[in-house]
């Protein structure tokens, strides 16, 4: 873990420049000899890094980092977080029982989001004694309270309001405006605390927000802070003191080449949040998913063919829109990268995998070093909503993960079999 403010390298990078490109210290070629492709890739060092920026940069008031699971749901990932004091951002029961099996002594650290809790998911929450449910409707308070009432104990809960701030970003992504499906008008907000504050099942506990994610400027965060913040008075005003504030992930990377200066980029946003938090003593909490592990995450695939096809050359590799489909459904843009460059000029080329969809791609138009079958490529910055959105489309068996810290590679969810993918089938 690098302590010293000197910037560490990025992850994947080519130790000799006639070399292989590794993560850490660890080649990706001995990783794909070892383990097969498609293969992820993910340093622990630089989670664990991105993980003590957040928490560097928030010293000066009671705060939690709450990882947000779903960017990458890996048990190793998680307790590698928890060991460092993280806490959770959960959106399923099935979330909460992956922290559970990981890390159980964090159950404490698990904030809940999500627009469609069931009973059971919020029963076993309740049950785990996690710290808050951030609450997206009054029917799921309502809902909230009876479940809390048949356990007879008590719901520490977060309005999610919608502070009604615009995010570029994806279309898919942005969460923050009145008219997504997500949150309370933070106009109702103070009258549904008010409505509830004696009932005896629950106890409000902060505010929460996300307002979207990939979101690279950290002003929208400052903008839905301070209208958090104006409600905090209001509540306050009404005798109603919360102790937290949620202000969500979102936090965006730089998926092109240049220079991403992390650290920088986390002090920006923390210093918007504190600005507009000014005067509020309470605790902070921060649900960072793809920030924490996107970059520090690659998608190893092999080269099957190349194949021209008109004027435009296509490298298929053996990995696909099921292994990571990022660029299928939000247009993603993934650097790739071979792993042994071959001297030659650059080609304009696509990369695509085998499966039966025209949408199944990587990149189009891509002026990449020449590739032959068998090369071995990096599809860079694929840790976060890379392998949690994997499927099994086309029956392909999903890939392996392996998790690198310095030089020693841990193997820490092998290659699906067959066996593994027929056996909840009958016939
Ligand atoms: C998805 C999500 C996050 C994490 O978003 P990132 O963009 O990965 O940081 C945090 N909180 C909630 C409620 C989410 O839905």
């Amino acid at each position: 873990m690098t302590k010293s403010s000197v910037k560490s390298p990025r992850p994947f990078q080519h130790l000799e420049s006639d070399g292989p490109l590794c993560c850490g210290q660890v080649s990706l070629e001995s990783l794909a000899r070892r383990h097969g492709t498609p293969l992820y890739v993910y340093s622990a060092d630089q989670i664990m890094e991105r993980l003590g920026l957040f928490q560097k940069a928030l010293t000066g008031r009671d705060h939690l980092v709450c990882y947000a699971v779903k960017a990458n749901s890996a048990l190793a990932i998680l307790k590698l977080l928890a060991d460092r004091g993280a806490g959770f951002d959960i959106v399923s029961g099935g979330e909460l029982e992956r922290v559970l099996a990981a890390a159980p002594e964090a159950a404490g650290r698990v904030v809940y989001s999500g627009v469609g809790k069931t009973p059971p998911e919020i029963d076993l929450a309740l049950s785990a004694g996690i710290l808050a449910f951030n609450v997206e409707s009054e029917a799921e308070l309502e809902l909230l309270a009876a479940r809390a009432r048949k356990l007879k104990t008590t719901a520490r809960f977060a309005l999610r309001v919608n502070p009604d701030v615009f995010a570029e970003t994806h279309p898919y992504i942005s969460t923050g405006l009145r008219e997504h499906k997500f949150g309370i008008d933070i106009r109702k907000a103070l009258a549904i605390y008010k409505e509830v504050a004696r009932n005896r099942w629950l106890a409000a506990y902060g505010i929460s927000f996300h307002i979207g994610s990939q979101i690279r400027s950290a002003e929208p965060f400052g903008a839905a802070m301070e209208r958090v913040k104006k409600l905090l008075r209001q509540l306050a005003r009404e005798g109603i003191a919360l102790q937290a504030v949620d202000a969500g992930g979102g936090l965006g990377i730089d998926y092109h080449s240049g220079k991403f200066d992390a650290a920088a980029k986390v002090r920006e946003y923390a210093a918007a949040l504190e600005k507009a938090l000014d005067g509020f003593e309470g605790r902070l909490l921060i649900e960072p998913g793809r920030f924490l592990v996107a970059q520090a995450g690659a998608l190893v695939a092999r080269v099957l063919q190349v194949k021209r096809s008109g004027n435009k050359t296509f490298v298929i590799t053996d990995a696909a829109m099921n292994d990571l489909i990022r660029p299928a459904l939000y247009q993603a843009h993934h650097e790739i990268v071979p792993v042994r460059p071959r001297a030659g000029k650059a080609r304009i080329v696509d990369v695509v995998g085998p499966v039966c969809e025209t949408g199944d791609f990587f990149a189009r138009d891509r002026k990449l070093a020449p590739l032959e079958p068998g090369d071995l490529i990096a599809l860079l910055d694929a840790g976060a909503y890379g392998m949690a959105q994997s499927s099994n489309y086309n029956t392909r068996l999903r890939p392996a993960e392996v998790l690198i810290e310095g030089s020693k590679a841990w193997l820490i969810r092998r290659r699906e079999t067959m066996a593994d993918l027929l056996a909840p089938e009958t016939f």
